[in-house]
């Protein structure tokens, strides 16, 4: 069968969703013209913008790194960095620094790793200690999210950086749009926009270039790239609703089609809607000076409940 596109070579991909069926090269421009319109659409990056990109060693990161250096070249002012950031998950993240590593050196980006451990003092498997056996309280994945994003912004205002790229494909923020619904947290549907554009001295503006892109589409990129990418998963994974999501979104998309991009478009429209009203306003945090919508920023309570349970009764095993 031959590609609907070139009508020349053998396909090797089919999309349900609009009935395409590409060949490798034009799915391969396809996913990149689809990152190039999302940047243009949410006007993501401009041409002198310094992007730290932040890579996990996953296909979704390193599609993204490829992307958006493939990108940077046309833009001489432009420039990207990778910034990774080691939660400390014992061989698990030693895995995905490693490869992201090999990546970077092979296409000539630079590579900053920041770590719970020099930030914070701990790492993610000593928080997890910390936590483990203790019922209502925080869980690995809860404070993990909320700790990297603090990590990304450090380590982007300490290289200069202009911009923050993040790899959440159209699956992701199809999830966490649901998520927030599920628990009850409608206003954030106003924040959770692919593209934050009015950042302050505090905070680097992030951008979701991978947000209409579906996830199975990053995969098959990496994986015709040739990338070496980490599929193991975390083993502080799954989050049990995230899941339950995950699977439901999938079953609706194999039997309706373009049901992800449906519910994201909803969402969207939404948070348009919601534009401006919702959005609390960022201060800087008294303990760290990281952006905050409190005096003290979510990371630093965090932060300062899991070091108290060090001097609480110890946790049971
Ligand atoms: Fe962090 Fe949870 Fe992801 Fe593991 S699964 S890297 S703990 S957010
Ligand atoms: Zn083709
Ligand atoms: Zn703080």
């Amino acid at each position: 069968m031959l590609c609907t596109d070139c009508q020349r070579r053998e396909v090797i991909f089919t999309r349900p969703y609009s009935g395409e069926r590409l060949c490798q090269q034009c799915f391969l421009s396809s996913v990149e013209r689809r990152v190039r319109k999302a940047i243009s659409k949410y006007d993501m990056l401009r041409p002198d913008d310094k992007i730290a990109v932040a890579v996990s060693g996953g296909k979704d990161s390193l599609s993204l790194l490829h992307i958006l250096h493939r990108i940077e070249r046309e833009f001489p002012q432009a420039e990207v960095i990778a910034l990774t950031v080691d939660e400390g998950i014992p061989k698990y993240r030693d895995e995905a620094v490693t490869l992201s590593a090999k990546i970077c050196e092979k296409l000539g980006v630079e590579q900053i790793v920041v770590s719970f451990q020099e930030l914070y003092g701990l790492t993610l498997q000593e928080m997890a200690t910390r936590v483990k056996g203790r019922r209502g309280e925080l869980t690995p994945c809860s404070f993990c999210g909320v700790l990297r994003r603090k990590a990304l912004n450090i380590a982007a205002k300490r290289i200069g950086a202009t911009k923050v790229a993040t790899a959440h494909n159209l699956d992701d923020e199809t999830h966490t749009m649901l998520l927030n619904v599920i628990h009850g947290n409608i206003l954030r549907l106003g924040r959770t926009e692919p593209s934050t554009t009015e950042g302050t001295a505090a905070f680097i503006p992030r951008v979701k270039p991978l947000c209409e892109t579906p996830e199975e589409e990053t995969t098959l990129y990496a994986y015709l790239r040739g990338f070496e990418f980490q599929s193991a998963q975390c083993p502080h994974a799954p989050q049990a609703l995230r899941t339950e999501i995950r699977e439901f979104v999938a079953k609706l998309e194999a039997n309706h089609p373009g049901t992800r991009f449906t519910i994201y478009q909803s969402f969207e429209k939404l948070a348009s809607f919601m534009k401006g009203t919702s959005k609390p306003k960022l201060a800087a945090c008294k303990l760290c000076s990281e952006p905050s919508v409190g005096d003290i920023c979510e990371a630093c309570r965090m932060l300062s409940r899991l070091k108290g349970m060090e001097k609480e009764n110890p946790a049971p095993p």
